[in-house]
């Protein structure tokens, strides 16, 4: 007997038909003498209407204000779990759903991103030494009584750390594709799914924007040694497995292309002390809760990079501060990720040759450990991404 900890996204869980075919996929673990935690996400595009509905009334500039809005968004978990353990009582099947606060799963107290600080399992294992499986709201945790909410794709990480803390064999992301490709399916059809991949290339893929695993959950599994798989709960499909560097020995020389296009890219001037104003930036970034996911400094201008969801923001923490920032129009990062960026001086060359024969504008590239990445105009995102993975022959690797 093992016991799995299951997670199903948004379009796993996207219809009563769709939960149904999911309550079938608990149910054969069930079957096979195994014990079942299930994780689950709100329906696809539920939280996209609900974060919708909070900013045309809000510019979630205060605690208070960011607060409510995770306490709106944490709805739709609360609904497919509830919907999930309703379809598996129909089946017979002893099931209990659990929002993140009765666990609890508490997290730090930055509402919107918030982390998970620690996990009493004690409720669930009792739940599931009595044949129940519980069903639990994936994205939400509690400071203070409040939910806080993980940030967009969260869902993974409570899975990965629900499974840490009840010591479960293996943790299952199941999501609509057929498991971890070396670029998004949608934007490149011919894409090669990799059945195995080491946590540190899946964690530059998930940091990079590859949204098939959240980051943190990656994080996770790497310092706990947890059995990470992705898998489709449309198919049969083997998956992913996400190992350990010994079990992937050599790895690829490239492992991915990734995309991210919830950027945005502000260029902020600063006066001439421009030591003191680099600091007053961070402070105010740090002290406002605001992410960064790059910085280039050069010449008392600074480019910033980060997250769309912050960029409403950014006016109001830093106007007041002096700066005038100017957001840059619509651009994406897209981010070649493989050990031959360190090891192999010849990949550069060639990932600036594909993007120059083929006309993408490069505005900004930095590299870093196994990864480079670019700037690019969102319109030219996707071809950057196609003719690198063609270019580098990734459909053969
Ligand atoms: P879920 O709702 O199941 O959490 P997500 O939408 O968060 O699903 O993640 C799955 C999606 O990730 C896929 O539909 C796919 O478009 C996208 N994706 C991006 N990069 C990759 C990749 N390298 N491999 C597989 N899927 C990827
Ligand atoms: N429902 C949340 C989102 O759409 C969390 C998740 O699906 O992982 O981001
Ligand atoms: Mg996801």
């Amino acid at each position: 007997m093992a016991l799995i900890v299951q997670k199903f996204g948004g379009t796993s869980v996207g219809s009563i038909e769709r939960i149904r075919d999911v309550a079938k996929i608990v149910k054969t673990e069930l079957d096979n003498d195994n014990k079942v935690i299930v994780v689950a996400s709100a329906m696809s595009g539920v939280t996209d209407h609900l974060i919708n509905l909070s900013l045309q009334v809000s510019n979630l500039e205060t605690d208070d204000q960011r607060m409510e809005y995770d306490a709106i968004l944490a709805t739709g978990e609360k609904v497919s779990s509830g919907i999930l353990s309703l379809t598996l009582q129909s089946m017979g099947i002893k099931a209990r759903s659990w929002q993140g606060w009765q666990i609890p799963i508490l997290t730090d107290e930055f509402f919107t991103k918030g982390r998970i600080k620690t996990i009493d399992a004690t409720t669930l294992l009792t739940s599931i030494a009595n044949d129940e499986v519980p069903v639990i709201t994936g994205f939400q945790g509690v400071f203070n009584d409040r939910v806080v909410t993980l940030g967009r794709g969260g869902s993974d990480t409570s899975a990965a750390a629900i499974a840490v803390a009840s010591h479960a064999d293996r943790c299952d992301i199941y999501t609509d594709v057929d498991g971890v490709y070396t670029a998004d399916p949608r934007i490149v059809p011919n894409a090669h799914i990799h059945s195995y991949i080491t946590f540190e290339e899946m964690l530059e893929m998930a940091a990079a924007g590859s949204k098939v695993l959240h980051m943190r959950a990656v994080e996770i599994a790497a310092k706990f040694k947890l059995k990470l798989r992705v898998l489709s709960s449309f198919s049969q499909a083997q998956g992913t497995e996400i190992v350990s560097k010994e079990v992937g020995m050599e790895g690829h020389q490239v492992t991915g292309i990734a995309i991210d296009k919830n950027i945005s890219c502000w260029e902020v001037e600063c006066p001439p002390d421009k030591q003191n104003h680099f600091l007053r930036l961070f402070e105010a970034f740090e002290k406002n809760a605001l992410s960064l996911n790059q910085i280039i400094m050069v010449d008392g201008r600074a480019l910033l990079v980060l997250p769309s969801m912050d960029s409403i923001r950014v006016n109001s923490v830093l106007t007041p501060l002096g700066y005038k920032p100017k957001e840059l129009s619509q651009l994406a990062q897209v981010s070649v990720i493989g050990i031959g960026v360190k090891a192999d001086s010849t990949i550069l060359q060639k990932v600036f040759k594909i993007l120059s024969v083929n006309g993408i504008n490069i505005l900004a590239a930095n590299t870093s450990g196994i990864r480079i990445s670019f700037l690019v105009p969102e319109s030219q995102g996707d071809s950057a991404v196609i003719c690198l993975h063609d270019g580098l022959g990734l459909e053969n690797i």
